[in-house]
């Protein structure tokens, strides 16, 4: 027998939204506030201060250098 898929229909669970603290991936260190990407990335301000012309082009969006999302600043 082969494993079976998993249920397609099946609600994905929010593990990442019921943290309280998040933890940059850029520097592992436990933040009050990280900018996020659906894929699990997250950056901390001082991360994304250093990198900030290597993450946006705008000031406005940043794109998630994991999967390549655009994400926005502001609304999160
Ligand atoms: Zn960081
Ligand atoms: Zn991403």
């Amino acid at each position: 027998m082969t494993d079976r898929q998993q249920q397609p229909h099946r609600k994905r669970t929010s593990q990442w939204r019921r943290r309280k603290s998040y933890r940059c991936d850029t520097c592992g260190r436990e933040q009050p506030f990280c900018w996020s990407c659906p894929c699990g990335f997250m950056i901390c301000w001082d991360c994304m201060e250093e990198n900030f012309w290597g993450m946006t082009c705008n000031g406005i969006t940043w794109t998630c250098p994991d999967c390549g999302a655009i994400r926005n600043f502001g609304n999160d």
